[in-house]
């Protein structure tokens, strides 16, 4: 096409669509190819929803705010964008977290593996569950395997093995905070299939878990290149996870990346048979809110599932992507004088379960977990709310929003003191819930786009993992899938 470089679009500007971004460059040079990348964005900011706010000597994420050091993608990421030396990691005098039971703070039992006990010992003493349910969780070690196999919801799957007790107390306030879901409707598969695979491999959940636990590392292998600060279960950076995205800002700009913010992209038209060949022919047009058209050999969607499925229903099935609900939550951040407190905060905070009855559904004790967060003298403190079935809440206004959570701070932490100030994020349709089936629907649609339309790919926390990390494997997936499809 006259020696112009091979225009792909990527819609969206969250950690999925820069990290597809980062990787198509990166591929496109290693393959001796010529691309330029455009990044539509509706709001006037990239990140999506990582946003860090700078405020008083504080470092308050209003989004994620760390993420698993075991998973290699975002090492690599931070190592190739040279940032690593910013990385760190959470308090060591922070290790204990806790959990509320009839109103009061438990330490969470030693040895619980993403909610799942693996020291019997440790288990058998929690005063957070009767004497039959621990009993219960106990037949896990002789109940048969589940014998069909396909999908399952994790909810299903957990009261099957350990008893319903277990998992509304103990696994399901520790594994709803990533997804803020109802366990009964999450698909195993999508979430934790980890744990179906420990119960067809072991004939237990516990036992499969116990035998894993030596051999995933908490720390990724490319991890000894980071600062002795971030050899950590969780990391960070220390001007919190905008960090991240303005480096790769920076680094997408250099290379000559085009950034289009405040722009919708509206619709895509194919203007190109699939067999008519890209390297004569422009394969799409993305169609922007203002009116412009953008010609594209390539398509990277990484928006929400809501807004990808109205730009792919005009060509395929796109019962895969509506399939996703999507939960809102809030969080609101209180920072306070460290003096007016009294509290002694000795771990990284506290989750809750359903059964309590507070409007809080957990509380990070943000400046103990993160040293980096507040001044020495400062406590900041993020409350969560709004998960599956109570998202009325995250619409209270501001006022009531801070009372309900206050009172709930103050009948469990006995904390009276005035905030210095309050900060409130709301983020609607926020927590992607990958229904049953989950996986075999998505993996339908990418067939069913290969062949409508190729050099189209639909990525993101949709799809496979809402992790940060997830979602850096998955730009890095799109990219590569992406070159091969429209042969550039
Ligand atoms: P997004 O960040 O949602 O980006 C998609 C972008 O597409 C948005 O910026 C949107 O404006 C844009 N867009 C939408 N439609 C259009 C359109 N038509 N045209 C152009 N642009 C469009 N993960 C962790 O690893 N650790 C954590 O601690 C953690 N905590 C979390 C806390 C909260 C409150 C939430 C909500 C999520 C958390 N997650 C966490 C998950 C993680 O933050 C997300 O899964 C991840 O940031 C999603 O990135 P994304 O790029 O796929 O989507």
């Amino acid at each position: 096409r006259n020696g112009e470089p091979d225009r792909i679009v990527v819609v969206g500007g969250g950690i999925s669509g820069l990290s597809s971004a980062f990787y198509l460059l990166r591929e496109a040079k290693r393959r001796g190819l010529d691309i330029r990348v455009t990044i539509v964005e509706t709001m006037d900011r990239v990140g999506g929803k990582i946003n860090t706010l700078h405020r008083d000597g504080f470092v308050i994420e209003r989004g994620p705010d760390s993420f698993l050091a075991r998973k290699k993608p975002i090492i690599d990421l931070a190592l190739e964008l040279g940032i690593e030396q910013q990385l760190t990691g959470t308090n060591p005098a922070a290790k204990k977290t806790y959990i509320l039971h009839r109103r009061k703070l438990h330490s969470m039992p030693q040895g619980l593996v993403l909610g799942i006990p693996t020291e019997i010992a440790q288990f058998a003493k929690t005063r957070l569950l009767t004497f039959g349910a621990k009993m219960r969780a106990m037949l896990d070690f002789v109940k048969p395997a589940r014998k069909a196999d396909g999908d399952e919801s994790l909810g299903n799957f957990l009261s099957r093995r350990l008893g319903r007790e277990v998992m509304e107390r103990v696994a399901e306030p520790l594994l709803a905070g990533i997804y803020a879901g109802d366990l009964n409707t999450l698909s195993l598969q999508a979430t934790f299939p980890q744990f179906g695979a420990a119960e067809r491999k072991h004939g237990s959940l516990i036992r499969g878990m116990r035998a894993n636990k030596g051999k995933t590392p908490a720390i990724a292998a490319n991890a000894s290149e980071l600062p002795s600060s971030a050899r950590t279960a969780f990391l960070t950076f220390k001007g919190g996870l905008a960090t991240m995205v303005n480096a790769l800002e920076r680094s997408l700009a250099a290379d000559g990346t085009e950034f289009k913010l405040g722009a919708k992209v509206v619709g895509i038209e194919k203007v190109a048979e699939p067999d008519s060949g890209f390297e004569e022919q422009c394969g799409y047009r993305v169609l922007l809110d203002c009116g412009e058209a953008i010609e594209a050999n390539g398509v990277v969607i990484t928006t929400p599932a809501f807004h990808a499925a109205s730009l792919l229903e005009p060509y395929v099935n796109v019962d895969a992507i509506s399939a996703v609900n999507y939960v809102s939550v809030a969080n609101v951040v209180m920072a306070f004088d460290r003096a007016t407190l009294g509290y002694q905060f000795d771990g990284s905070g506290f989750v809750i379960p359903r059964s309590e009855g507070t409007t809080i559904t957990a509380c990070t004790w943000t400046s103990s977990k993160w040293l980096h967060s507040a001044p020495d003298d400062k406590v900041l403190l993020r409350c969560y709310v709004g998960r599956a079935g109570e998202e009325a809440v995250v619409d209270l206004p501001d006022e009531q929003l801070k009372e309900a959570v206050r009172a709930d701070i103050r009948s469990i932490m006995g904390i009276t003191a005035e905030p210095l100030f309050t900060e409130i994020t709301r983020l609607h349709q926020s927590m992607p819930q990958y229904p049953v089936g989950h996986l075999e629907r998505t993996a339908q649609l990418r067939g069913e786009m290969a062949k409508t339309l190729p050099g189209v790919w639909v990525t993101g926390a949709a799809f496979d993992g809402v992790g940060l990390p997830d979602c850096i494997r998955q730009g890095k997936e799109a990219a590569s899938s992406l070159l091969d499809a429209t042969r550039v």
